[in-house]
């Protein structure tokens, strides 16, 4: 096994990131798995403003330099090239855990390997660090473990509806086993854990054809292109922006609290109503297009987020309709970027 080395003595060592009452924080360091994504490189940027430092793990499976680039030669930050699924040895005081494909396109075009490798031993080798140098670990965990939920909204407790051989399974099933794998070493080997159950989120530095649908809707709109609403278009999703995400991710870190929470914004729209305000925000003559639905496609979807109000003082603050416009600002930027290097 290849094992990628930190050579530097972790100045600030504090097993589970505890600070102690009364005396000043210091920079902590932290390992952000999947730092080079669209959630990763947002909670990098507020880490590094807070004073830590960072080491950002990254195999650019669906991330990208250009989202962490800013902080190249800053010395509190590193990025290293490497997958999950090989060992790795370092010092860190706490570990992000979110390396992992996260877009449909990716997980039905080669979805056994990549994500079960990546979920199972991914996660099981970043809860052996954790265990190892005592950090404290926090999984993002996602809505898809509560499947095509019978319950609405869905609440931690409620343990979901996921066909095992589906389409889908190998990330529901995936994050389900990556969830028990840090239960299991939460409960067996003493190890600090906080589990996030994370529901849609959209933003800035998105992978713009990964084939979810604000990234599609966006990018289609600015395109002059037909918006593909799947289905009838009347299944239901909550969009969160992705600042919010970042703040449940830190106070969650940060808190006394396992969970797991959900971490969403509880604003519920229809597919079609979604692509309505894609149409007020870019344009009003955008054209709608219907397609065939995907297989085992969840009817709705709507975090009860009580749990993370009362237990970390939580709860989102950008409705769609504020956060669609950021996004739009950097996609507006990429989308024509690219078209200026495909004719050049
Ligand atoms: P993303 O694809 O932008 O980021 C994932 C990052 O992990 C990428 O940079 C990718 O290169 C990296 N990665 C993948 N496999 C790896 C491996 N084996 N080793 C090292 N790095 C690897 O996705 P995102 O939206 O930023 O998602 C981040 C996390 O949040 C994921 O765990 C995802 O399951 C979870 N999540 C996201 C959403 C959402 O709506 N964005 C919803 C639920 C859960
Ligand atoms: N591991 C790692 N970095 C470490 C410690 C462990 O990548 O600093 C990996 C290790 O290679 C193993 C996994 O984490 O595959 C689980 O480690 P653990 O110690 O729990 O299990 P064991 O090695 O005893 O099977
Ligand atoms: N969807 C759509 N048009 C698209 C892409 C997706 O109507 O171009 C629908 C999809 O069928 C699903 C919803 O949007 O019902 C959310 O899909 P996404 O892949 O973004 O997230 P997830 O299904 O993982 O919640």
């Amino acid at each position: 096994h290849r094992v990628a080395f930190e050579t530097q003595p972790s100045y600030s060592f504090n097993p589970g990131g505890k600070i102690p009452l009364g005396l000043k924080r210091k920079g902590l360091r932290i390992v952000v798995t999947g730092g080079a994504g669209f959630v990763g490189s947002h909670l990098v940027d507020r880490l590094i403003k807070r004073g830590d430092s960072v080491i950002v793990v990254d195999n650019f499976f669906t991330g990208r330099k250009e989202n962490v680039m800013h902080h190249f030669g800053n010395p509190r930050f590193e990025l290293i090239r490497h997958d999950v699924v090989e060992p790795l040895l370092l010092e860190v005081d706490q570990i992000y855990h979110l390396a992992c494909p996260a877009s449909p396109v990716h997980y039905k075009f080669n979805p056994c390997v990549v994500w079960h490798k990546t979920n199972v031993v991914g996660t099981l080798n970043m809860l052996g660090l954790a265990k190892r140098v005592g950090a404290r670990f926090l999984l993002t965990s996602t809505s898809e473990v509560y499947g095509d939920p019978l319950q609405h909204p869905q609440v931690e407790t409620y343990w979901g509806n996921v066909n095992p051989i589906g389409v889908r399974s190998c990330y529901d099933e995936g994050k389900r086993t990556a969830e028990t794998l840090t239960m299991d070493y939460h409960r067996g080997a003493g190890v600090e854990v906080r589990i996030a159950r994370i529901f849609n989120t959209y933003g800035p530095r998105m992978c713009i054809d990964d084939g979810r649908v604000v990234s599609n809707f966006v990018a289609q709109a600015l395109r002059k292109e037909p918006l593909t609403v799947y289905g009838d278009g009347k299944q239901t999703r909550s969009f969160q922006y992705v600042s919010d995400l970042v703040e449940g991710l830190i106070r969650l870190m940060e808190g006394e609290h396992v969970g797991p929470f959900n971490l969403g914004n509880p604003g519920e729209f229809t597919m079609l109503e979604l692509a309505k305000v894609v149409q007020e925000t870019i344009d009003p003559n955008a054209r709608i297009e219907f397609r065939p639905n995907t297989e085992d496609d969840p009817h709705k979807r709507k975090p009860d987020i009580t749990r993370a109000k009362e237990m970390l003082g939580w709860e989102p603050k950008v409705a769609l309709r504020q956060g669609l416009p950021l996004m739009v600002k950097d996609f507006r930027t990429r989308v024509f970027g690219d078209q200026k290097e495909a004719s050049s």
